[in-house]
């Protein structure tokens, strides 16, 4: 399981209210179930509204790949861009990088 942070955190976080609703009008029994309950849903969905699910599902993609363009290589932590907005404990290269963002936005030469 990856550890997020930031805005990737509340992303799921979105995706994690979205499936409860499901499963609130599905009655899923399970969270891998939903999900996949749920994506064939959409694609009915798409069906009906005339909207190219492939099309979507390439544009998600590339939004995914790049809010997840940076890992720590130490603790495996996903960033979006270089968000380390976040109350965590985070390693010591986390930190670091943290405390450099810090000094940039405040405009704090190295
Ligand atoms: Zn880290």
């Amino acid at each position: 399981m990856a550890k997020l942070v930031g805005m990737n955190r509340k992303r799921a976080g979105y995706a994690l209210a979205a499936v409860k609703e499901f499963i609130n009008q599905t009655q899923a029994d399970n969270l891998p179930t939903a999900i996949g309950d749920l994506i064939g849903d959409l694609l009915h969905f798409c069906d009906q509204e005339g909207l190219d699910f492939e099309r979507l599902l390439r544009k998600g993609r590339g939004y995914h790949a790049k809010e997840t363009a940076s890992r720590c290589k130490k603790c495996k932590r996903i960033y979006d861009g270089d968000d380390l907005d976040c109350t965590d404990d985070l390693c010591v290269e986390c930190e670091a990088k943290r405390l450099a963002q810090k000094r940039i936005t405040k405009g704090i030469e190295l």
